[in-house]
């Protein structure tokens, strides 16, 4: 296979027209060749050189007039931006481990070793920039076939791939996720078997791999091939809890396992963020621990959205993700996922909409895009009344905003103005005078203006015998 028409670019060219000046033969490998046959669009590049990768990369950043080229001596590696591309060049090497690490032994090797060394069949292909041989396809391990029957191969014995770098187990499943293709048998076999490896590789890489496939298109897709070879189990056992069935007097209740999942997968056709991805996820994970069984009420999981929302921090922890703005945002979706059902359900007073769009602010949308994604059922007339009422609440939610602006609370009195107007110093009387104002408004009692709540406080001080000071 000859690819020289698609790789019809500057890049390529200088690099071209450099090693044969020079005397170098360099490819390009890995993902961009894999991306550029599945036509995904990709602006990594890398570029193998058999010899200095360091002294290419200087060479062909001058021939292409750019002057910035970052130098990672450490790593034999140097790269450089052109127009939106990242361009990154090594020397051929050829690898070998250690037991106790994921870090290989390096050393220089031809352009067979350096394929040898790529994790998967599809991520081994290269494409010569030799003048002589200009884009023509190396695929020593027919990762061409692969690609077209959608198989996740390794090059060498699956068993020895994952044992020296068990990284490759995620990056195994993150490219199943990603692409849709299948792992086969062989490597699937070698994944279960070395999952417990996964003990050597960095927390963060881990969650790296785990949020790509989060961000995938259908990211069930992934869990449930982590959870079947086992290594959801190694770092994220509060999500295995949620696995199973229990059944008692004939009465069941659902997976919560796959459920979450089903959650995950509808949503992800609705954003692409991924902490209102992450939202999903947590969204019953508090359910293991306060589940229940009534003899008549069946199965229960009362106040699993407040103990969901607390076991969030602890997971974000230790999964060394951030414990910013980000992790209060999951927090209070996690906490709030309860409330517009509740409104499906009973009948939706003014109150009860404006309590929720105080609580979510400026996060209602979202926490309408969660619970319309948590409406599954076997049961397709179900959810679609479900889905019908739940749009019957969104109307609501709007018109009352309109209404009664709550969404961006701002108390229409602040606390400095109550203190000016009856002369008091901070105190906690400044604090519950504003807060009676706040739920007037909230209940309903009063329009949310100045005027409306500079009456209702006057009357509350009154009963609190406090006056106006006098002018
Ligand atoms: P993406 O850009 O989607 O992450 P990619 O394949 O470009 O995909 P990189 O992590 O940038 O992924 O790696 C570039 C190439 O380096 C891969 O295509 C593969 O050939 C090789 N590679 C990366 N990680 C490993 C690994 N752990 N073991 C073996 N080869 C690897």
């Amino acid at each position: 296979m000859n690819l020289a028409k698609d790789i019809e670019n500057e890049v390529f060219r200088a690099v071209s027209k450099v090693g044969q000046e020079k005397g170098l033969s360099a490819f390009v490998i890995g993902g961009f060749v894999r991306d550029l046959i599945l036509k995904r669009p990709s602006k990594d590049i890398d570029i193998v050189v058999l010899g200095s990768g360091l002294k290419m990369a200087e060479w062909a950043a001058k021939e292409l007039g750019v002057k910035k080229v970052a130098y990672y001596k450490n790593f034999g590696t140097a790269a450089f931006k052109y127009n939106d591309l990242e361009v990154e060049f090594v020397g051929a090497r050829k690898e070998s481990y250690d037991r106790n690490s994921r870090k290989p032994i390096v050393e220089n090797g031809s352009l067979a070793d350096d394929q040898n060394r790529r994790d998967f069949t599809i991520n081994a292909l290269a494409i010569s920039l030799n003048r002589s041989s200009f884009g023509e396809v190396i695929d020593p391990f027919d990762g061409l076939v692969d690609i077209k029957n959608k198989i996740i191969r390794t090059p060498l014995e699956p068993d020895k791939t994952y044992s020296d770098d068990p990284l490759r187990m995620l990056r195994a499943i993150r490219f199943s996720t990603q692409l849709g293709f299948k792992i086969e048998d062989e490597s699937f076999d070698a994944i279960k078997e070395n999952a417990k490896r996964l003990e050597i590789i960095s927390q963060e890489r881990i969650t790296d791999e785990l949020n790509k496939i989060i961000l995938a298109d259908q990211p069930s897709r992934g869990f449930k091939l982590l959870f079947d070879t086992q290594l959801l189990h190694e770092f994220f056992p509060e999500m295995i809890a949620l696995h199973g069935v229990d059944k008692k007097d004939g009465k069941a209740h659902k997976d919560n396992f796959y459920h979450t999942l089903e959650v995950l997968d509808n949503i992800s056709k609705n954003t692409d963020d991924l902490w209102l991805r992450w939202a999903a996820i947590m969204h019953d994970i508090g359910k293991p621990r306060t589940k229940r069984f009534h003899p008549k009420a069946g199965w229960t999981f009362h106040g699993h959205e407040e103990v969901g929302m607390r076991m969030t921090k602890g997971i974000f922890k230790k999964l060394k993700l951030p414990l910013d703005a980000k992790l209060k945002y999951v927090q209070k979706l996690v906490r709030l996922h309860l409330r517009p059902i509740a409104l499906v359900n009973g009948s939706v007073t003014d109150t009860a909409v404006r309590r929720l769009l105080f609580e979510a602010g400026d996060d209602i949308d979202d926490l309408m895009t969660l619970c319309n994604a948590d409406i599954t059922s076997k049961n397709e007339m179900k959810v679609q009344k479900y889905r019908r009422n739940f749009e019957n609440v969104r109307r609501k939610l709007k018109s009352v905003e309109e209404k009664d602006h709550v969404r961006n609370f701002q108390p229409p009195i602040t606390g400095e103005e109550i203190m000016d107007i009856f002369g008091l110093k901070p105190c906690k009387t400044v604090g519950d005078l504003k807060n009676e104002i706040k739920e007037a408004i909230l209940e309903g009692t009063i329009r949310n203006n100045y005027n409306d709540a500079y009456t209702y406080m006057l009357e509350q001080a009154e009963k609190l015998d406090i006056h106006p000071r006098k002018r």
